[in-house]
C-alpha cells in the first residue's frame, strides 16, 4: 500500500514535471473587446477609475458596502453613439455582465453603483444637442448633455428647457429622466420633466432600438436605468421670461411657515421656484439668526405672473419678515449650492429625501426636529416645492462616518422618519438602490408595473441590477437593524465609534 503511494506520488511528479505545451488561444480578453468598440481612451479597467465610478456622492462608509456585493464596476467604458452602445451590449450579454448606466452621478442613493460588477457605461460623452426648433418648441438632445449646457444652448435661440435640478451643473438629461424629474426648479410653474417629456429613444438591453411615446414614457420616468438605455429625448421648450424677482422671508415659527408655503403653493399665480430651509442649513450659504426658518420664492418678473398684495397678504397673517432685496437675491442665486454646502463642513452629510403631500410638511419637520432634540442629531432640511400639491423635503444630518455607531444610528432616525412618511401619504423621493426596499410599500403599483415592464424589456437582467424592483435585503431585516441602531444611540453618547 505504502510502496504503491509512492510510486503514484511519483509518477504525478514525472508528468508534473514534464514542461506544458503552450495553450493556443483565440480567446480574446473582454477589455481588448472592449477598446476594439470605443478605441483605448474612452474604456478603463484601472482601479482608481473603477472605484471612481462606482460610488456617488451619498459618502457611505464602507463597511456599508458590505452588504452591497460585488460593488465595484469591472470596466468603465465612455460611449458616444448608439452603435458603440450595441456592440458593448452583445460583450455584455456574452460574459453576463451587467450595464450600469451614468449620469453625472448626481442622484445619490446608490442609482447608478453597481452592486453586481459589469460595466459602468458613462453616457456624459453621448451629449449633443440635436436639434433646436424654435417653430414646433422643442429641442431634440442625446442623453449626456448636462441641463447647465442645454439651458446656455436655448437661450442664444430665447429659449428655455424652464425646469432643471437645482444640480443642474453636474446632472444630465438622461439621468435626471431616469429619476423622475418630478421636482425642481421651474417645475411648479411649468410642470415636470414627463410632461415636458414628447418621445424617447431607447436602447433595449437586447440592442434593439425603440422609440416610446405617449403613456409608455411614464415607465422611463424613473426607471433608472433598469429597462434599458435612454439615448434620444424630445422635449417641451419656452420662451424665455423677460426677468425673474425673489423674495425671501424669515418665519420664527414652523408651522406658521409651512402654512405660508401651503398658501403660496395654492395662489393661481405659481413660483418657479420656493424653499423652505432651517438656519442650521442656511448658515453654510446665506447666514440668517440661529432658530429661524428661511422661505425664499421666485416668480417670473412680469406683473401676469407675480402675486404682490397676496404675498404680503399670507406673510402679514402669518409673521413672516421679508428679508431684503440683497438677501433674496442672494438665496435665487446660491439655488444650485444650497443643497450641498454643508458637505464641504462634515466628513459625511448624510441625507434621505421624500416626496410629501404639502399639507405633511410640517408634521414630518416638526417631527425631525423633535428627534434633533432628543437623540441630539446634528441634524439640518431643507424643502423645495415640486408640484402645486407636493414636496421634495430633504432631511439631512452633518456626521463622521468613521463613527459608526453614531452613523447607523442616525440613519435608523431617517428610516423613522420614511416610515412615518409613508404613513402620511409620501414617500422616497430617489428609489435607487437604497430606497428599494421602500417600494412595495410606499408605491407597490408602482412597483407591479415596473416588475412587468422589467420582465419585457430586460428578461435576461442585464441592465442596473437590484434598483427598483429588486431589493439586495428586506425591509424586515433593515427595520430590525434600524431598531437596534436607534437603541444603540445613546450608547454612542459615551464610546468612541
Ligand atoms: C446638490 C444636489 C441637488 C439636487 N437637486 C435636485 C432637484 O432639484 N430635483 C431633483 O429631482 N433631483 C435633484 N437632485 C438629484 C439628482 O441630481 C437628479 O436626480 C439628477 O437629475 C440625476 O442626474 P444624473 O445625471 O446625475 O444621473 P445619475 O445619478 O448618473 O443617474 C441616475 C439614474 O439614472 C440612470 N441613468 C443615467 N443615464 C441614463 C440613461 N441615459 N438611460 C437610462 N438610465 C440612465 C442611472 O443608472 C441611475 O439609476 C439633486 C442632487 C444633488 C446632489
Amino acid at each position: 500500500m505504502y510502496r504503491e503511494a509512492i510510486e503514484m506520488a511519483e509518477m504525478k511528479q514525472e508528468t508534473t514535471n514534464k514542461p506544458e505545451p503552450t495553450p493556443v488561444t483565440t480567446e480574446v480578453s473582454i477589455l481588448d473587446k472592449l477598446k476594439e468598440i470605443v478605441g483605448d481612451e474612452r474604456v478603463s479597467d484601472s482601479e482608481l477609475e473603477r472605484v471612481v465610478y462606482s460610488g456617488d456622492p451619498s459618502s457611505l462608509p464602507q463597511y456599508h458596502y458590505r452588504w452591497k456585493g460585488k460593488y465595484l464596476a469591472d470596466y468603465v467604458v465612455r460611449v458616444e453613439n448608439v452603435n458603440e452602445i450595441q456592440e458593448v451590449l452583445k460583450v455584455a450579454h456574452q460574459h453576463k455582465l451587467p450595464i450600469i448606466p451614468r449620469g453625472g452621478a448626481s442622484s445619490c442613493m446608490g442609482s447608478s453603483s453597481p452592486t453586481h460588477g459589469g460595466i459602468s457605461l458613462d453616457m456624459k460623452t453621448m451629449d449633443k444637442v440635436i436639434e433646436i426648433n424654435k417653430k414646433s418648441m422643442f429641442v431634440r438632445v442625446e442623453p449626456g448633455v448636462t441641463f447647465e449646457r442645454l439651458g446656455n444652448e436655448l437661450e442664444k435661440e430665447g429659449l428655455t428647457l424652464g425646469i432643471y435640478p437645482s444640480s443642474a451643473k453636474s446632472a444630465v438629461i438622461g439621468g435626471w429622466i431616469a429619476c423622475g424629474g418630478r421636482g425642481g426648479i421651474g417645475t411648479p410653474f411649468y410642470g415636470s420633466l414627463r410632461e415636458h417629456t414628447t418621445s424617447l429613444s431607447v436602447m433595449r438591453s437586447d440592442g434593439k432600438l425603440q422609440t416610446v411615446e405617449g403613456n409608455d414614457i411614464d415607465l422611463f420616468l424613473q426607471s433608472y436605468g433598469i429597462l434599458g438605455i435612454i439615448v434620444e429625448a424630445t422635449l417641451k421648450v419656452h420662451e424665455i421670461p423677460s426677468g425673474y424677482k425673489t423674495f425671501s422671508y424669515c418665519f420664527h415659527d414652523l408651522e406658521r411657515l409651512c402654512i405660508s408655503m401651503m398658501e403660496m403653493a395654492k395662489l393661481e399665480k405659481k413660483p418657479l421656484y420656493l424653499n423652505i430651509a432651517d438656519s442650521e442649513l442656511q448658515k453654510y450659504s446665506n447666514p440668517m439668526e440661529k432658530g429661524r426658518y428661511v422661505l425664499t420664492v421666485t416668480y417670473i418678473d412680469e406683473p401676469d405672473f407675480l402675486p404682490l398684495s397676496e404675498l404680503e397678504s399670507i406673510t402679514g397673517n402669518y409673521d413672516g419678515t421679508y428679508l431684503g432685496d440683497e438677501f433674496s437675491e442672494k438665496d435665487w442665486d446660491l439655488r444650485y449650492d444650497v443643497e450641498f454646502n454643508p458637505k464641504e463642513h462634515t466628513e459625511t452629510l448624510m441625507f434621505q429625501e421624500f416626496w410629501m403631500p404639502i399639507d405633511k410638511v410640517y408634521e414630518m419637520l416638526s417631527s425631525y426636529e423633535s428627534y434633533r432634540e432628543s437623540h441630539k442629531i446634528p441634524a439640518l432640511w431643507f424643502g423645495m416645492l415640486g408640484t402645486p400639491e407636493e414636496m421634495r423635503l430633504e432631511l439631512m444630518a452633518m456626521i463622521d462616518a468613521e463613527h459608526y455607531l453614531k452613523f447607523i444610528a442616525s440613519k435608523g432616525i431617517l428610516h423613522k422618519m420614511m416610515k412615518k412618511a409613508i404613513k402620511l401619504g409620501g414617500g422616497p423621493y430617489t428609489i435607487g438602490l437604497q430606497n428599494s426596499i421602500y417600494m412595495s410599500r410606499a408605491y407597490p403599483d408602482r412597483l407591479s408595473r415596473m416588475k412587468e415592464a422589467k420582465a419585457k424589456w430586460d428578461p435576461e437582467g442585464v441592465m442596473n441590477p437590484d434598483k427598483v424592483t429588486d431589493c439586495m435585503t428586506s425591509f424586515r431585516r433593515i427595520d430590525f437593524l434600524f431598531l437596534l441602531a436607534t437603541a444603540f444611540r445613546r450608547l454612542s453618547r459615551y464610546v468612541g465609534k
